[in-house]
């Protein structure tokens, strides 16, 4: 691997130092039923437990943290799908700052009201995320607004990076690790972090096939658009930016593997985290258990799975353990 890839361990390490009393440690614990299903041992890492109920808040704290007292002053902005969003609202409220959030339409009303809830200033401008991100840009031109992007930032993935120092220190013989893929920010701290640590662990990104924008930008060499359209693992949606600075080479370097699921399978892996695991996650967190389900995932042992986020509609979580499938976008034909 070697080269200077842009976000080491050692700044994992310092972000975790940063963030340590802002973030709670989550806990890891061992599934029986996916171990059986799976053939080796699968644990699972409740990083949906997390404040503000993903692991969004790492990267988000430890962002807001480094900033300069005259950063601090001109106040923080970012575009998001939800969790990013809700996530620096709270970092930034928790240093006595108030967040700006552009977010388009496709994001859910409950994620809208919760972060207007967190105390952000939420702006809905657009169809996509690319066209929030272009209030956002506005926002930084005209109004000096300091931008704390989604994942490509180095401080963003540093503190993402901290969930994988939990997992090798809770599990040091992790042979791989299935992380929820989108922007990359938080594949690309949690490999940086595991193979820091542990260089054989094998890192696998997870993501839908409807837009999968990193997977398409690995494959083409380059970051590429792909069409935006809605999934259950919503959080999972959105671009990976034209000019990507720091997630797509950190992707291109340490990622064992990129697997897609269809919609069927994250419901599928929602089902089995509630039913058999007592866990509420939203389709972008069940992607893990949705591939060890769908036997995409040949490990040594043992298997760690990151169950990212729980920010789900409740009507839309009922609907989909009830498999009222036609609620939802139809599987690609
Ligand atoms: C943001 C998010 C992801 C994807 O993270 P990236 O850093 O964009 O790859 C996965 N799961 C949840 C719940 C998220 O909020």
């Amino acid at each position: 691997m070697g080269g200077a890839l842009p976000v080491s361990l050692e700044d994992i390490r310092a972000a975790a130092h940063r963030i340590a009393d802002r973030i709670a440690e989550t806990p890891m614990v061992p599934s029986a039923s996916l171990g059986e299903i799976a053939g080796v041992p699968v644990w699972l890492k409740l990083e949906h437990h997390q404040t503000t109920g993903s692991f969004k808040l790492r990267g988000a704290t430890n962002a807001v943290v480094s900033l300069s007292p005259a950063e601090r002053a001109r106040g923080v902005v970012a575009a998001s799908t939800g969790n990013h969003g809700r996530a620096l609202a709270y970092a930034a409220k928790a240093q006595g700052m108030v967040a700006t959030i552009c977010m388009s339409r496709l994001v859910p009303e409950n994620k809208v009201l919760e972060i207007r809830r967190l105390g952000a200033d939420v702006r809905i401008v657009g169809r996509s995320q690319d066209e929030a991100q272009g209030e956002v840009d506005r926002l930084v031109r005209e109004e000096g607004l300091v931008m704390v992007p989604p994942f490509d930032h180095p401080a963003v993935v540093a503190g993402q990076g901290t969930l994988g120092l939990e997992i090798v220190n809770a599990l040091p013989e992790t042979a791989t690790v299935l992380v929820p893929l989108s922007g990359g920010g938080l594949a690309a701290g949690v490999a940086a972090a595991i193979k820091g640590v542990n260089p054989k662990t094998k890192v696998i990104g997870l993501t839908m096939e409807r837009g999968a924008a990193m997977k398409a930008s690995l494959d083409a060499g380059r970051p590429v658009q792909v069409e935006e359209v809605s999934s259950l693992a919503d959080s999972l949606g959105g671009g990976i930016g034209p000019d990507n600075q720091v997630t797509f080479a950190m992707c291109r370097a340490l990622l064992d593997d990129v697997l897609l699921l269809t919609e069927a399978e994250i419901a599928a892996g929602m089902r089995h985290a509630y039913a058999r695991e007592d866990e509420i996650v939203e389709g972008a967190g069940a992607v893990g258990i949705a591939a060890l389900l769908a036997g995409k995932i040949r490990s040594a042992s043992p298997v760690v799975a990151i169950l990212s986020g729980r920010n789900v509609d409740m009507e839309q979580h009922r609907r989909v353990i009830n498999g009222e499938g036609a609620a939802f976008a139809e599987d690609s034909p």
